[in-house]
């Protein structure tokens, strides 16, 4: 809590407003007395100069007519003769001072503890003879005010700090709401373990609410990659175990029952078989871990699509199986030829495997729309619409029991889709039971 950016925030509003608060009090304080200090000044002007009309100097006294105003908005006027004897006028209670005539200045004037505001004006008859004219008025009572203020101040900034300060600690506390949100669900997926946890916000628009979703979504991806992994790991480790096991009761049973040399062979074939199947495991996981983790060196360079078709399906691993290869004459993309093969075997391979007995298998190189198309057809027992999104899963098998013998274990497809990601391009299939799957891939065309 001593650390927390809500009170820090608080603190700095509620400190911000108390400050504005006092200063915005001073100016008041600092503008009322210039204003005030200003309007006596000119009302002290206005009737000096008023009384001056009403006034007429003689070379003895001065005559002074019914309308001069001796005392007249707290402003008191007197007149002087010109060594300073009062003639006329009465001086304020407390202005106990023989201030020094100053012509038409207006000055503060202290006598004791009060001051005084004087204006005075020379009234002469001739170079010689004149008298003095002063005007005296009460600086205003400024305390009176700053008085009034400080009270009204000392109400209003405690009111005005705790209004700041509660007004911004709920507002900073509901909009920290989802970051605490998020806290605890962070805790709460450290402590246990579980990604399974989620903040899941629904109010709100602003960036806390769209840092939650973001959240959100990095835990969800987050949750299946690791529970892809998990999944992976354990197909696996169990893939591999199965024939490790085939293995071991084989040999104990060939050992404890075996007699004749064509019985010791037999088990030896089963042997073979299993360590085969373990042996293209192991190959294909090493193949996609490296692919995945880039750690496998590939040589893009152009080439013709074609071509590589038509030496693949001529290799003499095909020649017992009725290939038709319909191509293009020249299609140009940029790919590594030994991941092409690969994607190559794995589709035939597959064509072969689930294609129909006697069926034909065709292998076609096109340009679409920009594209380069390569497909591999067979006319086999087709895929079920429920399997066709996952078969690109790996370890997935739509129907395992037709694969007993053979050395797939539901990674090929999922290879293939690898090195079509690899190559900037995509897969598709096609498929209709009973009649046969098409799977095409994809890849950006070259045009020369
Ligand atoms: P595997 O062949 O080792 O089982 P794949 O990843 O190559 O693994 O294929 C996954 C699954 O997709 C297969 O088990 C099979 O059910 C289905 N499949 C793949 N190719 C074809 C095909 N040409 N015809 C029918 N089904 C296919």
């Amino acid at each position: 809590m001593k650390k927390s950016v809500k009170l820090k925030i608080t603190l700095w509003i509620t400190g911000l407003v108390a400050l504005l608060t006092v200063v915005l009090v001073s100016m008041a304080l600092f503008i009322s007395n210039y204003v005030a200090t200003e309007t006596i000044m000119e009302r002290m002007e206005s009737v000096v100069r008023g009384n001056i009309k009403h006034i007429q100097a003689t070379d003895t006294t001065p005559v002074i007519d019914e309308e001069f105003l001796y005392y007249q908005n707290g402003i008191s006027t007197l007149v002087y003769s010109r060594n300073g004897s009062l003639l006329a006028g009465q001086l304020p209670v407390n202005f106990k001072t023989a201030a020094d005539f100053e012509n038409g200045i207006i000055r503060t004037v202290e006598s004791g503890d009060n001051k005084f505001i004087v204006l005075d004006m020379w009234l002469p008859y001739n170079l010689e003879t004149g008298f003095w004219i002063r005007g005296i008025s009460d600086v205003p009572d400024m305390d009176y005010l700053a008085r009034y203020l400080l009270m009204v101040s000392a109400i209003t900034l405690p009111v005005f700090t705790l209004l700041a300060a509660l007004g911004s600690w709920l507002i900073i506390r509901k909009s920290f709401r989802p970051l605490d949100r998020i806290n605890a669900t962070a805790k709460a997926i450290n402590e246990a373990k579980d990604l399974s946890g989620r903040i899941n916000l629904t109010e709100g628009d602003d960036e806390f609410s769209h840092l939650a979703d973001n959240f959100d979504d990095m835990l969800s991806r987050l949750e299946s990659s690791f529970e892809a992994e998990k999944q992976f790991t354990a197909d696996a480790s169990h893939e591999l175990r199965t024939p490790v096991a085939v293995i071991k009761s084989a040999c104990e049973y060939g050992r404890k029952y075996d007699e004749t040399a064509e019985e010791h062979a037999e088990t030896l074939a089963v042997i073979g078989r299993q360590a085969d199947k373990m042996s293209a495991l192991i190959n294909q996981l090493l193949s996609m871990t490296r692919m995945e983790q880039g750690t496998e060196k590939f040589t893009f360079e152009q080439l013709n699509l074609s071509e590589t078709v038509k030496d693949f399906c001529a290799e003499a691993d095909w020649e017992k199986y009725n290939i038709k290869v319909f191509c293009d004459e020249k299609v140009a993309v940029k790919a590594d030829k030994a991941l092409l093969q690969r994607l190559l075997y794995n589709l035939v391979e597959n064509a072969v495997k689930y294609g129909r007995e006697d069926g034909e298998i065709s292998v076609s190189v096109t340009e679409k729309d920009n594209s380069a198309v390569l497909t591999v057809k067979d006319e086999g027992e087709g895929i079920p619409a429920e399997h066709i999104e996952k078969i690109w899963n790996r370890f997935y098998q739509a129907d395992p029991s037709r694969n007993n013998d053979s050395s797939g274990a539901g990674l090929g497809l999922s290879i293939v889709q690898q090195i079509a990601r690899l190559h900037g391009g995509f897969m598709t299939v096609e498929s209709t039971v009973g009649k046969g799957s098409a799977f095409s891939l994809h890849l950006p065309l070259i045009r020369e």
